[in-house]
């Protein structure tokens, strides 16, 4: 049965991803019936899941209701926002809209996995209004670190809903509009009912500052250079890599691109009106050739990701470039927490072979993309709205976001959690029920809840070893050979010894069975594993995971 009923008129909001953590945003509204979705991003992986790299919202609950989901609006190209679209739309098959820059990046990962045929990619202006199921929506053009962020207006008779995207405020962004501040008041003077949104930067008191302030500071910084100059930022940051290529202009320098999110993204742009200055770009092959004081490389892996090309660079083993003693890598980009250790590791291999290292910390050669409070302070003036719902961050940003918002004197205001249906209605925003939500992980090429028991043993096995027992019975239910032991992860010193008295020790549990018990599976299962682990613990200090492979043999074999 259909969630929502064709008369149900309430307004309801619901977050499935991007409530609770820095990623995988997912948003659904629904009204008269009908469910929209804004954005369907992904996250990274944290070591609760061992070897996974990808983790996804847990869309179950709309794929239930797809009947009822009339279109996906994407409001910017951010992975945290498109990167699950690959995986899971065939999982609720919808309509997706997004404006010319963020649909090309979406067209390429469709193109990667054989998609691009079947999503319908409606490609909208901002500012142009166009119906989506019950409700009327407009983007809104706002600065932010990738080009073409936006925030969305949805309108419905019930009123209207402004979703912020990710936005910071930027008087001289070097690309985009600047903030559209008279059409925000428009917006708040028209009446909007709840404002969604962006709560990254909540802790930060001040605004984050501008694009054109790097800028300046890369081209004085570089002038200063001898030697060569890499500079790693995010590829998807437009604005930056321009300021790349004029960096390399202004200082004489010739520009290459390394990475392929670096030539994606270039790509992206030159077919959607940006780059069409990049008259310094020379071909990596070519940068052997060009002498040290005259190259500036742009390159990925500003988070340290080892397979990125600056830290195949820092490793040496990068096919066209070596850097040398007073060479410079320049780190444009955000520490992310969570990545100071192998970004730490990063710059000391860069350190040890003297290579001059700038990041974040030493010079203003990064700005964020999110608002800080002086620039929530500047939205909450403009856009009026009666009810704050704070989303894209962790609890605490949410709750900060939410005390703010009250600070602002937002009347109603809701800490949301993924997962929660939330009612918004002029007298407030009400949570009136919970439906399923959650992570899925993306393993190697299947896609299973980070809750699967597949990865709580990859877990188990990681920290505390495995231990494989097969054991064959003849059909009197007697061990008709040793049983055999595989070893996984396991401090075991002097290894020939610790395996056969482990097995030993197996074999004799198994024999101790009185005979009945030994016909049983489970309870040979049972003591196996409680032997195993008992002399593990004792012995070495580690619990293993135990799996015991049973063979009956039903005839008695002669030889
Ligand atoms: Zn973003
Ligand atoms: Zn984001």
């Amino acid at each position: 049965m259909a969630y929502l009923a064709a008369h149900d008129d309430r307004l309801l909001f619901l977050p499935l991803g991007g409530s609770g953590e820095i990623g995988m945003n997912l948003n659904l509204y629904a009204y008269k019936g009908q469910w929209i979705m804004v954005d369907c991003g992904m996250m990274f992986a944290s070591d609760y899941t061992p070897g996974v790299d990808l983790i996804l919202p847990d869309t179950n609950f709309i794929e239930t209701e797809k009947a009822a989901l009339a279109g996906l609006l994407i409001t910017h190209g951010h992975e945290d926002h498109i990167g699950a679209l690959p995986h899971l739309w065939e999982r609720f098959r919808c309509p997706v809209y997004a404006t010319a820059f963020t649909a090309e990046l979406i067209k390429s990962k469709l193109q990667e996995v054989g998609l691009i045929d079947a999503v319908a990619l409606h490609i909208v202006k901002a500012g142009e209004a166009f119906p989506i199921g019950p409700f009327e929506a407009s983007y809104v053009p706002l600065a932010h670190s990738i080009a073409e962020g936006h925030g969305i207006a949805l309108t419905c008779d019930k009123g209207t809903i402004f979703h912020t995207g990710d936005w910071k405020l930027d008087d001289e962004p070097l690309i985009g509009p600047v903030c559209p501040s008279e059409e925000l008041t428009a917006l708040g003077e028209k009446g909007v009912l709840a404002m969604v949104g962006d709560s990254t930067n909540v802790f930060n008191k001040h605004a984050s500052g501008s694009e054109a302030k790097v800028r300046e500071n890369l081209i004085e910084m570089v002038k200063g250079m001898t030697g060569r100059v890499v500079i790693t930022t995010f590829a998807s940051n437009v604005a930056r890599l321009e300021t790349i290529a004029k960096v390399a202009k202004e200082t004489g320098r010739h520009l290459a691109l390394m990475g392929r999110s670096m030539h994606r993204i270039l790509a992206a742009g030159q077919e959607t009106g940006y780059f069409k200055d990049l008259d310094t770009l020379i071909d990596e092959q070519d940068v052997g050739d060009i002498p040290r004081d005259n190259i500036l490389i742009a390159c990925t892996g500003c988070q340290g990701e080892p397979r990125a090309a600056i830290a195949r660079i820092a490793r040496g083993d990068h096919k066209h470039i070596h850097l040398a003693e007073g060479d410079n890598v320049l780190f444009s980009s955000k520490i992310i927490p969570g990545n100071e250790m192998t970004l730490g590791a990063l710059f000391n291999d860069l350190a040890s072979k003297k290579i001059n290292v700038v990041t974040e910390k030493d010079a203003f050669i990064h700005v964020s993309g999110h608002p800080g409070r002086a620039e929530l302070r500047h939205m909450y003036d403009w856009v009026k709205p009666q009810c704050a719902i704070p989303v894209h961050g962790e609890t605490r940003h949410l709750i900060r976001h939410a005390e703010f918002a009250k600070e602002m004197g937002v009347k109603h205001r809701i800490v949301p959690q993924n997962g929660d249906v939330i009612e918004i209605q002029p007298s407030g925003v009400t949570l009136v029920d919970r439906v399923s939500a959650g992570r899925l992980a993306v393993d190697g090429r299947v896609i299973v809840s980070v809750e699967d028991s597949s990865l709580a043993e990859r877990r188990r096995a990681s920290v505390s070893g495995f231990v494989t027992v097969s054991a064959i019975f003849d059909r009197n239910g007697m061990l008709a050979a040793q049983p055999a032991l595989a070893i996984l992860g396991l401090p075991r010193g002097n290894e020939e010894s610790f395996q056969d008295i482990l097995t030993d020790i197996v074999e004799d549990a198994l024999d101790r069975m009185p005979r009945k018990a030994r016909l049983s599976d489970t309870e040979v299962q049972e003591v196996s594993r409680i032997a195993i682990r008992r002399y593990c613990r004792k012995e070495i200090g580690k619990n293993p995971g135990v799996a015991t492979l049973i063979t009956r043999r039903h005839h008695i074999e002669f030889s």
